[in-house]
C-alpha cells in the first residue's frame, strides 16, 4: 500500500508539473500575440452567428449564360479561311533525292540531268541572312485563300539552280525568277478549271488594297502583247507582277505535270527598295545555304 500511494503521489507532481509548463507556454504565445485584439476575441465568441433569412420571393440575381466562342487553339491562330496560313515554308524547293535522273539527248549527247537533294538539303534565298520570299507572292496566295475559301497549291515555288535544270533545262528557264524566289506556279483546288476567276481576283487585289489606292501603275493592269512568251493567252501586267495562265496543255514541266491550267506570278518590282527585281546569276547561284 505504501509503495502504490507513493507511486500515485509521484505521478501526480509529474502531471502538475508538466500541466504548469504548458500553462507558461500557452502565455508566452498569447504574450506573442499582438494582433488578437478584443474586437477579434468579441467577434468570435458568439457561436450562435446573424441568422440567414431571406423572403419568398427574393432571389440573386444570376445573369443568363451567354455564348462565346472558345478561346482559338494555337494553330488556329494562323489559319486564313480555314486552311492553313500560306508562309514562306510553302515555298521550298519541291526538288528530291528520290526523283530518278532524267536522260536527255543534247547536240547528240546524253545528258543525265539528277535533281537537288531536296529543301532539306538547301535553305530558300537569303536576304539580310534571313529565308526569303517575296512577300507580295505570300500576300496574294493567302489573298487567294481568302476570298474563295479554297486551297492554294504551291506547284512551284523557288528552285535551286539543280532543280531548276531537273525541271526544264531548256535555256530560257536558266534565267528563271524561281531561281531567287520571284516566281510562283499554283492552282486553287475545287477551281481548278476555273484560272481566269483566279486571275480576277488578283486583279482585284490591287483594286481592293489601300496600300495601292490611287497608284494607277498597280491598279491598272496591262495585256502582254508580244509573242514571245510560252503562253497563247496575252499575260496581264501592273508594275509589280506578270501573270500567266497556262492552259492544260502548256507549260508542262516536272513541277507542273498535274494535268489542271495553272497560272505564274512573277514579281517586276519591289515596293519595299523601289527597285525592279531581276535575275542575277549570284543571286541564283549563291545566295543560299547548303547543308
Ligand atoms: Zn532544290
Amino acid at each position: 500500500m505504501i509503495n502504490l500511494t507513493k507511486q500515485r503521489n509521484y505521478t501526480t507532481n509529474t502531471e502538475y508539473m508538466a500541466l504548469r509548463k504548458h500553462l507558461s507556454t500557452a502565455l508566452l504565445l498569447l504574450a506573442l500575440l499582438p494582433g488578437c485584439s478584443d474586437s477579434d476575441t468579441t467577434s468570435s465568441s458568439p457561436s450562435k452567428g446573424d441568422p440567414i433569412t431571406r423572403t419568398h420571393n427574393e432571389h440573386l440575381p444570376i445573369p443568363p449564360p451567354m455564348k462565346t466562342a472558345p478561346p482559338p487553339y494555337p494553330w488556329e491562330k494562323d489559319m486564313v479561311a480555314n486552311l492553313p496560313k500560306i508562309t514562306k515554308e510553302f515555298f521550298r524547293c519541291k526538288g528530291s533525292p528520290l526523283n530518278p535522273e532524267r536522260i536527255q539527248e543534247q547536240n547528240g549527247k546524253i545528258l543525265r540531268i539528277a535533281d537537288c537533294g531536296g529543301s532539306e538539303k538547301h535553305s530558300l534565298p537569303l536576304n539580310n541572312q534571313r529565308e526569303f520570299i517575296y512577300p507580295i507572292l505570300i500576300d496574294l496566295m493567302n489573298y487567294i485563300q481568302r476570298q474563295t475559301g479554297k486551297k492554294v497549291v504551291i506547284t512551284s515555288g523557288h528552285r535551286c539552280p539543280e532543280h531548276n535544270a531537273y525541271v526544264d533545262s531548256s535555256t530560257p528557264n536558266t534565267y528563271s525568277k524561281h531561281l531567287i524566289a520571284a516566281e510562283t506556279s499554283f492552282y486553287v483546288q475545287g477551281l481548278e478549271y476555273e484560272p481566269q476567276h483566279i486571275v480576277n481576283i488578283l486583279l482585284d487585289y490591287y483594286r481592293d488594297n489601300p496600300k495601292y489606292q490611287n497608284q494607277y501603275a498597280f491598279q491598272l493592269f496591262h495585256r502582254y502583247e508580244k509573242s514571245d512568251t510560252n503562253v497563247s493567252i496575252q499575260p496581264w501586267f501592273n508594275k509589280e507582277i506578270f501573270i500567266k495562265l497556262f492552259q492544260k496543255e502548256e507549260g508542262r514541266n516536272f513541277d507542273n505535270r498535274h494535268p489542271f491550267p495553272y497560272i505564274s506570278i512573277q514579281v517586276r518590282y519591289d515596293t519595299d527598295l523601289n527597285e525592279r527585281v531581276t535575275y542575277s546569276w549570284d543571286r541564283a547561284q549563291k545566295n543560299y545555304l547548303r547543308r
